[in-house]
């Protein structure tokens, strides 16, 4: 039995196992894959604070890896889109099967259970740029090789296949927020909700016998802080809030404003077919096809807005804002020109809770410090 459902990133209906249920608000992140420097900060906060345990040590909640030669687990997204077939977009809709769409005989959805050793090598390809440069070789601008960093986590979808693979309903989808979570009492082990996740981002821990996924760390957003990752993050890529229903964007809420108003952060693999909910503002870098095959055909615009972002005061004063505080943002407004001006963000009472300039101000100190009597060397 399968129901239809509307999803707003494939402009279609499609086939579900479940009637369409939107939770009143959606949690959602924004990662900007242009800042991201790989220190993997965020993937160790996420295992600190969660998956520091027994059977845990392979549980990576949060990844970093190398695009595109790096996997985790070993090659998650070929296998999965190599199931799917061809992938055809006319304009915006996508025209292809989901792997809703696709399963197998007696299956809920097209997928794969990953190997043990698929789970042996978390940095493969790490800094691997997309071809080897040769010794004796020069890099040109622009170059031919290149690469990028995708920051993963579970993307709580709007349709997650691990909640619709569930043969025991152990997985639910709570309505007030859209996290997604598995009921440690009611899970057997059945691992199909590994199998169902295309992203897999579900995990068996075989000290338990029962899968484990990420929580978007719900005691620290009950409280109305942002996750782990977000809150650790070096290059302040992140951004954590919650999302308003599609059909109505608040121009005001810095989730909206760049998924749904600026169109700038896109999801990954929509055509899964899951809605998931962590965008990515696509790498400037890579080759139009790769980036459209990873976040949809909107990436190419992404790409060119990201160039003129620096005379879109809105959009700068939402990436000024990413990693400036550990409190979620509800609403933003931005203040002044583009050379003086500052960004604010407010809590859910509209309470100020961080303001940050539109410019960084840069400066140069003196060689030497009087007050301090010491004296700077430049290593420049
Ligand atoms: S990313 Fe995977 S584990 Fe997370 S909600 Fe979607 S299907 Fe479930
Ligand atoms: S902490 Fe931030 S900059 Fe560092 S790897 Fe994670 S997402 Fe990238």
């Amino acid at each position: 039995m399968s129901h239809k459902v509307y999803n707003w990133q494939l402009k279609r209906k499609m086939k579900y196992k479940y009637p369409q249920v939107r939770p009143q608000r959606q949690v959602a992140w924004v990662f900007d894959t242009n800042k991201c420097i790989a220190c993997q900060t965020c993937t160790f906060a996420c295992k600190n604070a969660w998956t520091s345990g027994k059977g845990q040590e392979y549980m990576w909640w949060n990844n970093v890896e190398t695009k595109p030669w790096g996997f985790y687990p070993l090659g998650w997204d070929v296998r999965i889109l190599e199931k799917l077939g061809a992938q055809k977009w006319r304009g915006d809709t996508y025209k292809g099967d989901t792997i809703f769409e696709t399963p197998g005989y007696g299956e809920e959805t097209l997928g794969f259970i990953p190997d043990d050793d698929d789970y042996m090598y978390p940095n493969i390809g790490e800094d691997e740029g997309s071809v080897a440069v040769k010794k004796g070789e020069y890099i040109k601008v622009p170059h031919q090789p290149w690469m990028f960093y995708l920051q993963r986590i579970c993307n709580h979808c709007t349709y997650p296949a691990c909640l619709g693979s569930c043969p025991r309903k152990s997985i639910y989808k709570r309505k007030e927020d859209g996290i997604v979570l598995i009921d440690q009492k009611r899970c057997r082990g059945y691992q199909e909700c590994v199998k169902g996740c295309p992203y897999k981002k579900s995990f068996f821990r075989a000290s338990t016998k029962k899968s484990e996924k990420c929580i978007s760390c719900y005691p620290a957003v009950e409280k109305g802080k942002q996750t782990q990752c977000v809150q650790n993050c070096i290059g302040k890529i992140r951004l954590f809030g919650y999302k308003s229903k599609w059909r109505s964007p608040r121009a005001d809420n810095p989730i909206d404003y760049l998924v749904h108003i600026a169109k700038i952060a896109l999801p990954l693999y929509p055509q899964f077919g899951l809605e998931p909910n962590v965008y990515y503002i696509p790498p400037v870098n890579v080759p139009e096809n790769f980036n459209k095959q990873l976040f949809g055909p909107g990436a190419r615009r992404a790409v060119q807005m990201y160039g003129r972002a620096a005379k879109d005061k809105k959009l700068i004063g939402i990436l000024m804002l990413m990693g400036c505080t550990d409190k979620i943002i509800h609403s933003f407004k931005v203040k002044g020109d583009l050379a003086r001006g500052f960004a604010y963000g407010y809590d859910e009472k509209g309470r100020e809770i961080i303001k940050v300039p539109l410019k960084e101000p840069i400066i140069i100190r003196k060689q030497h410090d009087k007050q301090r009597d010491v004296r700077r060397i430049s290593i420049t």
